[in-house]
């Protein structure tokens, strides 16, 4: 605990995420579609999503959310100052 700052939010780069093969992201793309479906938010280009949907979709994809991070600043969906959501979570 003891963190000053907020939490960074989670932007995900919807272009990014369309270009990543759909055997790795396809849980992510619906999970991300069906939030623009219940927003009625189409035709952003990025996508803020709740602290709590990195835990969901942790759990979806088996990892811990660190790990998850990870990967999706590896495909460069999230920017590296996602991993402070995490810390922040973790700590
Ligand atoms: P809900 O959770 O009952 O939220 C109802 C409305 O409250 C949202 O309608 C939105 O206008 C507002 N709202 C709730 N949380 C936030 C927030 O953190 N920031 C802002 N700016 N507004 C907030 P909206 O956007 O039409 O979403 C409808 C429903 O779609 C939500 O009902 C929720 O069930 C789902 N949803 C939308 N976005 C997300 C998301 O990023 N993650 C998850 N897990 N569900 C979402
Ligand atoms: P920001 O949060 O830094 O977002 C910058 C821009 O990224 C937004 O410009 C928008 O073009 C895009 N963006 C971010 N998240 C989403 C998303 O989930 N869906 C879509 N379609 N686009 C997204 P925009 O709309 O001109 O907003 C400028 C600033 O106004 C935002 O900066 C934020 O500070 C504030 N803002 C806009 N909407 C909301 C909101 O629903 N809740 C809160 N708290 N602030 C908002
Ligand atoms: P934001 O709109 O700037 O909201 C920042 C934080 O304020 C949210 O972080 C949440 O902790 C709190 N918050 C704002 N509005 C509500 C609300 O209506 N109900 C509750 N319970 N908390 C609220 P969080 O949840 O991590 O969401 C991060 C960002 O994701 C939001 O930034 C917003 O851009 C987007 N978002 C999340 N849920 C929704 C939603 O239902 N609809 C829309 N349009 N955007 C959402």
């Amino acid at each position: 605990g003891g963190a000053a700052e907020p939490p960074p939010k989670l932007v995900l780069d919807l272009e990014r995420l369309a270009n990543v093969p759909s055997d790795k992201a396809g849980p992510l793309q619906r999970y991300t579609a069906t939030i623009q479906s219940q927003r009625g938010d189409y035709n952003g280009k990025v996508l803020s999503i709740r602290q709590d949907d990195l835990r969901t979709l942790a759990v979806i994809y088996d990892q811990s959310p660190s790990v998850l991070t990870e990967q999706l600043i590896s495909w460069g969906v999230l920017g590296a100052d996602a991993r402070r959501a995490v810390q922040v979570d973790e700590g």
